[in-house]
């Protein structure tokens, strides 16, 4: 089924869309089976969790004494990440999704100088009308971008957000929309802002339930998860 689900995405998407694998509450045997199935970026949102699948597949490696198993998987970091799990997740993710606040920019921009390494980050925007959901206002991610302070250790490579939690297909179109002028807004101002670079075109939306709106809107990156691993077992 899983590797199935992955053919079957792989040779739907656009090109222009990446397929981002969300393992999250799924055993490390499922990832597995879809990275042998072409898939290679797979989201995690809890750090316990993305380390302990680190360290899984490090054992692995031994176990079958080839250093080089998997060696091209990519994780990504989707969850609420508090600043005193950073080392739990910074050190592994090749993208951080899920950055809400200023405080969680700056922790991880000191993190970066501590530790020599650029990270790579999406900023999380608030789209829905879910109250549960966090995330930058459009205004928060003007100011950040134009603003003075810049961030030396963090390159931003776009944007993430979640659509309302609703049947109401409606809604969902106008959360995307308003994330996708959130990124024109972004692409309007590169050049100008000190902490965008010329790539900073990532629009990461679009789930199981929605993705096909999402890339008909302007998703770049989906994060597809219950529909590739089946439900969650929380
Ligand atoms: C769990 C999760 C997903 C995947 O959701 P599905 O509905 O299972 O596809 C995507 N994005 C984020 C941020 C998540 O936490």
């Amino acid at each position: 089924m899983i590797k199935e689900t992955i053919n079957k995405l792989h040779s739907e998407l656009p090109a222009t869309v990446k397929l981002v694998a969300v393992s999250k509450f799924h055993p490390f045997e499922a990832i597995e089976e879809a990275y042998q199935a072409g898939q290679k970026v797979f989201g995690e949102s809890r750090p316990q969790e993305l380390l302990a699948k680190v360290k899984r597949l490090e054992e692995v490696r031994v176990a079958k004494g080839d250093p080089d198993y998997m060696s091209d998987i990519e994780w990504h970091f989707i969850g609420h990440l508090q600043t005193n799990k950073l080392k739990m997740v910074l050190p592994y993710a090749s993208l951080i999704q899920s950055v809400d606040s200023v405080r969680l920019l700056e922790a991880i921009n000191n993190w970066g100088r501590a530790n020599n390494k650029v990270l790579n980050v999406l900023l999380e925007c608030f789209i829905s009308s879910d109250e549960t959901k966090q995330g930058f206002s459009r205004q928060e991610v003007l100011d950040l971008v134009s603003g003075e302070s810049r961030y030396d250790f963090i390159h931003i490579s776009g944007v993430m957000g979640m659509a309302t939690y609703t049947d109401d297909e409606q809604v969902i179109r106008s959360d995307f929309r308003r994330l996708k002028e959130i990124s024109d807004m972004i692409q309007d101002r590169v050049g100008e802002c000190n902490n965008l670079s010329s790539d900073c075109r990532e629009i990461s939306m679009g789930m199981s339930d929605d993705y096909p709106i999402a890339i008909e809107l302007g998703s770049t990156m989906i994060r597809v998860g219950s529909m590739i691993f089946g439900e969650r077992n929380y």
